[in-house]
């Protein structure tokens, strides 16, 4: 005898039978009892749920010799033809590959004989969502009258595909997703039906990965056993299904919470040896984090029944762990797999991920240099391109003063920041961050909190005395700042210094006098720049042929104290005039041009913003911008 499958030796043959769906099955059952039988079903839920199975216990049901009742025989001829498929009063109908409005007139046709054996004809319509709109029409007729001797049952996966008019007139009945305890239940019984040797742990297994679906989970099971002789253990299933060991997830997890790169970075590449898809390393250990986030949460949840035999290790990690540090892992890994989905190299952002958790969690939050996303930016559109080939890379500079965490003394920044190469594409960045990771004792050490004294401002660049201010320079009043500021923006984008121009216009005017025009910035980052020679000589020479006389402007970070002396300089001068902080639409926004890419201030990078990329280019920094926060974005410029 030809060998069947167990999902369908083993499909429910009584409405007792269904497994995790007896809301369904008891009120269909009193229907039938009762003879309050609708005309139409809708039968809604997750694959694998019992849908199609309910749905033909349900035609027995109504036809069985000694029905309708609510307990079919299975054994008269009317049940035994059902349960082979040779009934004709039984029409089953899959519309994923019957869906036009021809099929539908076919049906409307046979609706009219009367049932050749039974009490009713059924027409049980699967996956009814895919008809089309006219066969849905059509459809509708055939459901505002039906012969008496009809019924219908649609099932569907996707319910809220399916027109309103149809679902006004179907009695609806929703299947939930199977229990992977019911699952579970369900696949041990069979096996010891079928004289399978199944352990508990691996039916767990195969319980949780069949989501939801009986069907799924007992075709997981007919393939181990054709796999394998002997007993079904959880190391049959993990190694049939391309699942890593659960010993492997709890170390993996482990290093991540401690930091340890190398640790995480061999742990990858002996999945990957076994022949194992890198993204199922985040799969898993997703699955994983989730069960300790509901240990932590709810230590009874139906998921952790796949943990049985290591329920201790999981509430010892889940306890180790604050909720805060979990949820902010599995953020970092749901994005990493996000990324590793799309990515040609999935490695990489599977590495990435995994390293920025463990280095999130273990040190001050930094802008890291994101060396797969790098890879994927799409090349920029000519009519936008300063060089030939750009790159869009975040420079690795703190840029938010706000979270003052004081990032000048954690990453030196190279003196040669502008004309450094940008980040390769490929292992190394990754063996870096391994390397350069922290290696606390457990339990882990929280992240730093963020110290209250704002980054001080770098001071100008030491090697390159500043003007002296000429004596003839008269102290300006603070209403003209702005006006003063917009003019000089005008002039430094008449004269295409785009580079300059993009840092200053981020600049608040604090004080203009003295030969001195002091500004303020948001971040140590802008500061930087601004106290350049090769930025703040274009500026001064824009402010002197707007003031007259020699100017010098020198900026300060927000918040430094030096400035308090500014502010105060200031309202000595106009007490009642308050400049307004500066209306960013107001000031000319550089654009690249061909010009730009000649003029003298160009250097290997040119700042870009988000606003003024095209939707490809925000789609690739997307996710990359939602782990790092906000940064600067510079266009590598290579010559
Ligand atoms: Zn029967």
């Amino acid at each position: 005898m030809a060998y069947i499958a167990l999902y369908r030796k083993w499909r429910p043959k009584d409405f007792e039978d269904v497994v995790g769906q007896s809301h369904i099955t008891e009120t269909l059952q009193k229907a039938i009892d009762t003879d309050k039988v609708a005309h139409a079903y809708l039968f809604s839920g997750p694959r694998g749920t019992g849908k199609t199975s309910t749905a033909k216990i349900f035609a027995r049901a109504m036809n069985c010799v000694h029905g309708p009742t609510s307990h079919p025989c299975n054994e008269c001829e009317v049940c035994r033809h059902i349960m082979s498929g040779e009934s004709l009063d039984v029409v089953e109908i899959d519309a994923a590959s019957n869906r036009s409005i021809e099929d539908i007139r076919t049906l409307r046709e046979t609706i009219k004989f009367m049932p050749a054996e039974g009490h009713k004809k059924i027409y049980i319509i699967d996956e009814v969502h895919m008809l089309t709109t006219e066969a849905f029409n059509a459809l509708l007729k055939t459901l505002e009258e039906p012969p008496a001797h009809v019924i219908f049952i649609l099932a569907t996966t996707e319910p809220e595909r399916i027109p309103m008019t149809i679902l006004s007139r179907c009695q609806r009945y929703e299947f939930r997703r199977i229990t992977s305890e019911d699952i579970a239940k369900r696949l041990l019984y069979v096996a010891g039906q079928e004289q399978i040797d199944l352990t508990k742990g691996a039916a767990h297994i195969l319980a949780v990965q069949a989501d939801g679906g009986m069907r799924d989970a007992l075709s997981m099971l007919d393939q181990c056993v054709s796999n394998t002789s002997g007993t079904i253990d959880e190391g049959v299933v993990r190694d049939l299904l391309g699942l890593i060991g659960k010993d492997w997830l709890f170390s993996l997890a482990q290093a991540i919470f401690d930091g340890q790169g190398d640790v995480i970075i061999k742990a990858v590449d002996d999945v990957i040896h076994m022949g194992k898809e890198p993204r199922v390393i985040l799969m898993e250990l997703l699955a994983h984090l989730r069960a300790v986030m509901l240990c932590q949460a709810a230590s009874s949840s139906d998921t952790l029944s796949a943990y049985d035999d290591c329920l201790d290790e999981l509430r010892k990690q889940a306890g180790e762990w604050t909720p805060a540090a979990v949820f902010q892992v599995l953020a970092i890994l749901q994005q990493a797999l996000l990324t590793a989905k799309t990515s040609p190299v999935p490695r990489i952002a599977v590495e990435m991920g995994l390293l920025m958790a463990a280095r999130q969690l273990n040190q001050p939050p930094v802008v890291p240099i994101a060396a797969a996303s790098a890879a994927k930016a799409p090349a920029k559109p000519a009519k936008t391109a300063v060089a030939e080939k750009p790159e869009v890379v975040p420079v690795p500079e703190e840029d938010d003063y706000s979270g003052g965490y004081g990032l000048e003394e954690a990453v030196p920044f190279p003196e040669e920041e502008f004309t450094s190469p940008g980040p390769t594409v490929g292992q190394a960045p990754v063996q870096e961050a391994a390397a350069a990771m922290p290696q606390p004792a457990r339990p882990p050490v929280p992240p730093a909190p963020p110290r209250p004294e704002p980054v001080k401002a770098a001071a100008p660049a030491a090697n390159v005395p500043a003007p002296a201010p000429s004596p003839a320079a008269q102290p300006v009043a603070s209403a003209e700042y702005q006006d003063v500021w917009k003019k000089m923006c005008a002039i430094l984008d008449k004269e295409k210094k785009k580079a300059v121009l993009s840092c200053i216009r981020n600049g608040r005017v604090v004080y203009i006098g003295e030969g001195q025009v002091i500004v303020a910035f948001k971040t140590a980052f802008m500061v930087k720049r601004a106290n350049r020679e090769d930025y703040y000589k274009f500026t001064d020479a824009a402010l002197s042929q707007i003031l007259g006389g020699t100017y010098h402007m020198q900026g300060f970070l927000e918040g430094d104290a030096e400035l308090d002396g500014y502010e105060k300089k200031k309202s000595n001068l106009t007490r009642p005039a308050e400049p307004e902080p500066l209306p960013e639409e107001d000031i000319p926004v550089p654009a690249p041009s061909q010009e730009a890419a000649s003029s003298r201030d160009e250097t290997a990078w040119q700042p870009a913003s988000i606003e003024d990329m095209d939707e490809a280019e925000r789609a690739a920094l997307g996710p990359l911008l939602k782990n790092v926060g906000d940064c600067n974005i510079y266009i590598e410029n290579k010559k």
